[in-house]
């Protein structure tokens, strides 16, 4: 099963993916980045689609 991966240089914190995932797999870190609970991700690729910056892919 694909898994949501996000690049951590490009990623800007914005939070949308965190609001969007019905699964609650996304969470911003410390350095208000976006960190991936790789055991509830379901790799259902809604947040590749909000990410402003392109920085979420399945893989
Ligand atoms: S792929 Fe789906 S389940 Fe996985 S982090 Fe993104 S929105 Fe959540
Ligand atoms: S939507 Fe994109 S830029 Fe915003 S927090 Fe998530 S991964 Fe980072």
């Amino acid at each position: 099963m694909p898994k949501a991966v996000v690049n951590q240089d490009t990623c800007i914190g914005c939070g949308a993916c965190v609001a969007v995932c019905p699964e609650q797999a996304i969470s911003l870190d410390e350095n208000s980045k976006a960190r991936v609970d790789e055991s509830k991700c379901t790799g259902c690729g809604t947040c590749v689609g909000v990410c402003p910056t392109g920085s979420i892919t399945l893989e």
